[in-house]
């Protein structure tokens, strides 16, 4: 296999489980650094430049141990042919130390020039001016999606029944929401100027008490929905997935949370027409697949059950919008066609997480808003182990920034003690590898990770609340996940 400079689509690449022969570029990259050939096409030499922060508290010792296993998984999938060349940079308290600043220029510098990298947890600067590190690198790189998996490893606790179930893929947008920071406290002089306004425009009683009222700023727009929702379908497509649901609470916030499915759902037609068939599409034309005499009206009937009760206004519309489908695309989606595209649907958010456990495998990727993609993130999380081990990555699929990062906090009590699971860093790094189009290192991990919890070899995490499994410290485990690759 030519090994040499590699150029590709980068959208969703995570969790293509199957090796792919990809086509290489004839060009040899000589440099180090990886580039782009135009928007969202990397171009990745072999011995590619990646940034890394090692992370405070326990990140020391689980950068020791993942970055063993990244390496190990990299050497034995080519040997030797290609080779990361790791380049650190401080943030968090180790930078604040070292340099009297919670999150240096150079580290800003480095991101945004070598474009992927990784990073340890970060202390969260308490009093300073920098709300969330993390917050502060996804605003300045505008890395707009938070990529989350959810997928079960063999032997790891969880909390429900059928956890071979949950496989899905988590697409939160990241800039938006009330997590733009737009907040004003109680009492201040910008709350009553907003109360004034609202006054003016008539909705002022709707705040219950405006005296002591904080308010906060909700911006969701249609290009920062767009494209969130064309980056998880594309990946959808990539990689082979049946379904996108968009998680919204639109039956109680119409323009913003309703405004991210409508507008997703447009994008979805406008974009991927002929590879995308909305639910509701797939009942129209499913219905005529088994009765292709059934008559616009029973149609109509058969998708609403409450047809009957409704004013003629809103019956005539509802017929309209199935002849409508029938017409656009009865002949590319029909006759069963549909059933080979991927399904766009919606669900609110509320009844979706209960369902990610009680109907997990109806979901496949997940794009959502930003609160309800953190609450969404975390729960799943649960589902499959934890945080411990949950892997993550913040991306901008256009300018190419990605950003690997471990889900979890520094965990201070456990630093230095060579005890925590290095398991989200080290996931967080197939992540990585698997953007840069590495498969076969990706896999490797996938499978040592396979080979030591299902034989029982687990950190503390896993360890007590796993019966007859032996313990194992952070760096151990490391070491398992690369003896088990072979
Ligand atoms: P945390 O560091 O995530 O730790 C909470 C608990 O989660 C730990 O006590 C431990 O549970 C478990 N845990 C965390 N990491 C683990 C690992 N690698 N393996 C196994 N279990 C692990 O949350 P926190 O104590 O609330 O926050 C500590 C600091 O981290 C704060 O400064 C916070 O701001 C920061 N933080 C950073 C990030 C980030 O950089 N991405 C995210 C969250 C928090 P047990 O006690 O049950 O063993």
């Amino acid at each position: 296999m030519a090994l040499a400079g590699d150029t590709y689509s980068i959208a969703g690449c995570w969790l293509a489980y199957r090796s792919s022969a990809r086509a290489f570029s004839a060009a040899a990259v000589a440099q180090a650094k990886i580039t782009l050939d135009g928007p969202g096409k990397l171009n990745v030499p072999n011995n590619p430049t990646l940034v890394y922060v090692e992370g405070d508290g326990t990140g020391a010792d689980i950068w020791a141990s993942a970055s063993r296993v990244i390496d190990a998984s990299v050497e034995k999938a080519y040997g030797g042919e290609r080779k990361i060349e790791w380049m650190e940079v401080l943030a968090g308290e180790k930078a604040f130390n070292e340099t009297g600043e919670w999150l240096p220029q150079e580290t800003i510098d480095a991101f945004r020039e070598y474009l992927v990298g990784i990073k340890g947890p970060l202390t969260t600067p308490v009093g300073g001016g920098i709300r969330s590190l993390n917050v502060a690198l996804r605003q300045i790189l505008d890395l707009y999606t938070c990529l989350r998996p959810v997928v079960h490893f063999a032997g790891v606790p969880t909390p429900i029944k059928k956890p071979e179930d949950v496989d899905f893929v988590i697409f939160r947008e990241n800039t938006e929401d009330i997590y733009a920071g737009i907040e004003f406290q109680s009492g201040s002089d910008e709350v009553k100027e907003l109360l004034g306004w609202l006054q003016d425009k008539g909705v002022a009683d709707k705040v219950r008490f405006p005296d002591t009222a904080a308010m906060g700023v909700k911006p969701v727009s249609r290009e920062g929905t767009e494209r969130l929702v064309k980056s998880a379908i594309q990946y959808a497509l990539d990689n082979s997935r049946k379904s996108v649901t968009l998680v919204h609470k639109g039956n109680i916030m119409k323009f913003t949370e309703g405004g991210f499915k409508d507008w997703g759902y447009a994008l979805a037609k406008s974009e991927y027409r002929n590879e995308i068939v909305t639910e509701r599409e797939s009942w129209i034309l499913g219905n005529l697949d088994s009765n292709p005499d059934m008559s616009v009206e029973d149609n109509a009937r058969a998708i609403e059950p409450g047809y009957n009760l409704m004013t003629s206004t809103q019956q005539e519309a509802l017929r309209n919008e199935v002849a409508g489908v029938i017409e656009a695309i009865g002949a590319t989606h029909g006759n069963a066609q549909w059933k080979n595209k991927v399904i766009v649907k919606d669900a609110i958010a509320d009844i979706a997480l209960q369902q990610i456990l009680t109907r997990s495998k109806e979901f496949d990727v997940i794009a959502t808003l930003n609160l309800n993609g953190d609450y969404l993130s975390d729960s799943a999380a649960a589902l499959v182990g934890g945080i411990g081990i949950a892997p993550g990555a913040n991306v901008n699929y256009t300018t190419g920034h990605f950003i690997a990062e471990a889900t979890h906090g520094t965990a201070p009590k456990y630093a230095g003690l060579d005890k925590v699971n290095p398991g989200s860093v080290v996931l967080s790094g197939e992540m990585m590898l698997r953007y840069l189009g590495w498969n076969e290192a990706a896999d490797l991990i996938i499978k040592g990770m396979n080979g030591a919890i299902s034989t029982g070899q687990v950190t503390y995490d896993f360890h007590r609340l796993t019966e007859g499994a032996t313990l194992l410290k952070c760096s151990e485990f490391g070491s398992a996940i690369i003896k088990h690759m072979d």
